[in-house]
């Protein structure tokens, strides 16, 4: 029985969107998110994909309506699949969601949108295959526009593209992005490089700003603000005479913080309470060897009062302001 509970924090934001991280490993090692050589946990660290949705179940009991897989790379955890199925069921959950890198989508599209998941967001940051090589180290572009075409067909209500634009690397692709997104028709967004993980210098160098990127799209199009949200960060524009939607996420240029209604849930069971702050919760130890869910609802309940008041992202600063791979964390 859904449960009258709601998660509430001390600024008075409401909790309801939760990302799961289901796999700290990935097919591709992107440079901004992964370092070349990564260790990844053991299986034992990470969660089982039963503590996974009983995880969900005790969240989505405490009034969390939107759930986004992501990980690493969901679609490389053996039998993610079986993990959807079963939280796309649960009575109380709006909307399951899920971020991809697309490689293997070809293989789990149709059985994606049978599990219940409507909307999907599919990483993309160039058309070529050299730089998306560049950018991914690893990844072949052809599987992953093999991939998006999958999707296509598998009648998703929505498919949305990522990209985080690089100076110097994939920002000469912007209209090109933009244009494929037009033609598809899908969405884009674009994400503003935050500074996670390894020190990077050169990150500073290759930082994009919305402001600029959107600046460039309107010398190009037409492009229209829009109030519309996703109940995410994003900000959106439409784009005039098409179907595409633009979006931006822009942790530096504008705070989001003061809307923010998520937490994140790494693939050992950490509960972080903001992307860029260390504040979190170990919710392992309340999952394994014990079915009593009791302890774990309060421990969710109670981690409302550390979700810190906003982030503390710098790229001026040479130090990444908080020293944790994305992969870890879920985008
Ligand atoms: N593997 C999946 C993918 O690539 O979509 C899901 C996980 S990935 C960590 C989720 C999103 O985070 C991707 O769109 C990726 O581009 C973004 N991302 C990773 N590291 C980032 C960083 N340092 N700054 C901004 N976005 C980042
Ligand atoms: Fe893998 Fe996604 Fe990170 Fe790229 S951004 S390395 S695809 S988890």
């Amino acid at each position: 029985m859904p449960s009258s509970t709601t998660l509430i924090d001390r600024f008075g934001r409401k909790v309801d969107y939760i990302r799961l991280s289901i796999t700290d490993r990935c097919d591709f090692r992107c440079t901004y998110c992964m370092g070349e050589d990564m260790e990844f946990l053991p299986r034992d660290e990470i969660l089982t994909l039963e503590e996974c949705a009983r995880l969900v179940c005790a969240f989505v009991d405490l009034g969390v309506g939107k759930v986004r897989i992501t990980g690493g790379e969901p679609l490389v955890r053996k039998d993610a699949l079986k993990l959807f199925q079963d939280i796309g069921r649960l009575p109380g959950l709006r909307e399951l969601t899920l971020t991809t890198n697309g490689s293997q989508l070809e293989h789990y599209a149709d059985d994606l949108r049978a599990a219940g998941v409507r909307r999907i967001n599919i990483s993309l940051d160039s058309l070529k295959p050299e730089v998306f090589r560049r950018i991914t180290r690893v990844g072949d572009l052809s599987k992953v526009l093999a991939g998006i075409r999958a999707a296509q067909k598998a009648g998703f209500e929505n498919i949305k593209l990522n990209a985080v634009l690089m100076h110097g690397i994939n920002d000469h692709e912007l209209f090109d992005l933009v244009d494929f997104a037009i033609t598809q028709p899908l969405d884009i967004s674009f994400i503003e490089e935050m500074p996670l993980g390894e020190v990077d210098h050169a990150r500073r160098q290759t930082w994009c700003s919305n402001d600029e990127t959107l600046k460039r799209l309107q010398q190009q199009y037409t492009m229209l603000a829009s109030a519309e949200s996703t109940g995410g960060p994003a900000k959106y524009w439409r784009i005039a005479d098409t179907h595409t939607k633009v979006g931006f996420i822009s942790p530096h240029s504008h705070n989001f913080c003061e809307d923010c209604n998520r937490v994140r849930i790494t693939c050992k069971g950490e509960l972080f309470l903001c992307l860029g702050q260390e504040d979190k919760v170990d919710l392992m130890p309340l999952l394994r060897g014990t079915t009593d869910d009791a302890p774990l609802r309060q421990a969710i309940v109670d981690s409302m009062q550390i979700k810190p008041k906003g982030h503390d992202f710098d790229i001026r600063r040479a130090q990444p302001s908080v020293v944790r791979f994305m992969s870890m964390t879920g985008g």
